[in-house]
């Protein structure tokens, strides 16, 4: 393939553009303002299927940040785009691909790992894991997290797992792993969440929040890991999204169209330039989307370390209060995704200013207005109550004295 006017990866040594930038923040904000030089589409139109750069999406850097944390901290807690059609929402997240970081993958199709055999003994797992297990060979290797996407028509037994008629020969092998197993230490994408049933999604945030779940066929049972970080995206002018079901996504992030009429047309020319030559295009970004993954490497590290000194979280619940949030969620998430801020700025400590930037993401849409109608409504009857059973311990102790 012919590039005349590609800046090639290797023409760079990879080491100076990792430390170029004081932090992952940074790297996204300048690469989202780069300009592309001019794009030759004489070998345009490569039939392979490649991403849309992640850093060469113009704009919605509150998008792109969420997504980011989401990579580094599993802990916030699963991420909601909100927002209407043609905003990139889609694009962003099938673009993490190239940024997905490592982690240590059972290698069977059963999902099989040494901890099984370490908490339930031998037959926890299958004959031939078993097999290895003895002659020493490991059950796991590392394997890049992968984006698992939710199809649209997706049943309850696609979702948690259904019996398989034709392999019995091993309780392990009895339930056919569904999508949620799958999904284990991986992403999982489902667009348009709030077209989704009730008991899919259930099961989905109930696995979600565990890290594992349990499937039952009659006598047969079978538990598997779900430890993956959730993305969500919807679109409101298409449906409501139940008030529970929201409050369970940490991160949430309402996607605008781009305002800029400038910025509009720099990302159609991207898109043009994508459409034309997809491995051109990638290639422009090609250096960075390395640095930001070894960046994202790094801070996924580095958050072990990052703690939140009470200084800084005790004024930061105490807004939470004021803004009459109920739900721990809040903080939960907020102070996780800090974390994470703080970790992809190699420091380990939280500090006022990473609440600041991650705040919004964390708190918004959090406020029941539901409940706070229906505490105040309350408050009548309780104080009535009150005054009843005041009047109620009185009168029993002063019968009681006379007596
Ligand atoms: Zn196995």
């Amino acid at each position: 393939m012919t590039e005349p006017e590609l800046t090639q990866p290797e023409a760079e040594p990879k080491e100076r553009v990792a430390h170029s930038f004081r932090s992952l923040r940074e790297l996204v904000d300048h690469v989202s303002g780069k300009n592309l030089p001019p794009l030759s589409s004489e070998d345009g139109r490569v039939t392979e299927q490649l991403p849309f750069p992640f850093l060469g999406i113009v704009g919605q850097q509150e998008m792109k940040l969420a997504l980011l944390l989401g990579l580094i901290n599993p802990n916030v807690g699963g991420i909601l785009l909100i927002g209407p059609r043609g905003t990139a929402k889609t694009t962003a997240v099938r673009s993490l691909l190239d940024l997905l970081p490592m982690v240590e993958r059972s290698t069977c199709p059963y999902g099989c790992l040494p901890e099984d055999i370490e908490t339930s003994g031998i037959n926890a797992v299958c004959p031939d894991c078993a097999k290895k297990f003895a002659e020493g060979t490991p059950l796991t290797a590392p394997d890049k997290v992968r984006l698992i996407e939710l199809p649209l028509n997706a049943r309850l037994e696609d979702v948690v797992g259904g019996i398989d008629e034709r392999a019995a020969i091993h309780e392990r092998m009895r339930i056919r792993r569904g999508i949620l197993a799958q999904a284990d230490l991986n992403l999982l994408y489902i667009d348009e969440i709030n077209l989704l049933g009730d008991d899919i999604i259930d099961s989905i945030l109930d696995a979600a929040a565990q890290g594992s779940y349990t499937v039952r066929r009659g006598p047969i049972a079978a538990t598997y890991r779900s430890r993956f970080v959730l993305i969500g995206s919807m679109n409101p002018e298409e449906g409501r999204l139940r008030p529970q079901i929201l409050d369970r996504f940490g991160l949430r992030v309402i996607v605008r169209g781009l305002n800029d009429a400038s910025q509009r047309l720099e990302a159609y020319r991207r898109v043009q330039a994508y459409l034309a030559n997809p491995r051109q295009m990638v290639n422009q970004f090609a250096a960075e989307m390395e640095a930001a993954a070894d960046e994202i490497r790094s801070a996924r590290e580095q958050i072990k370390k990052v703690v939140v000194p009470d200084a800084v979280a005790n004024p930061a619940i105490a807004l939470v209060q004021k803004m009459k949030i109920d739900s721990l969620r809040a903080e939960i998430t907020w102070f996780e995704s800090a974390r994470a801020y703080a970790a992809a700025d190699g420091r380990n400590e939280v500090t006022n200013d990473d609440l600041k930037v991650v705040a919004p993401m964390a708190l918004r849409l959090r406020r029941s207005v539901f409940m706070n109608d229906y505490f105040k409504g309350q408050v009548g009857e309780e104080k009535e109550l009150s005054v009843l059973l005041n009047g109620f311990g009185n009168k029993r102790s002063k019968k009681k004295s006379r007596i």
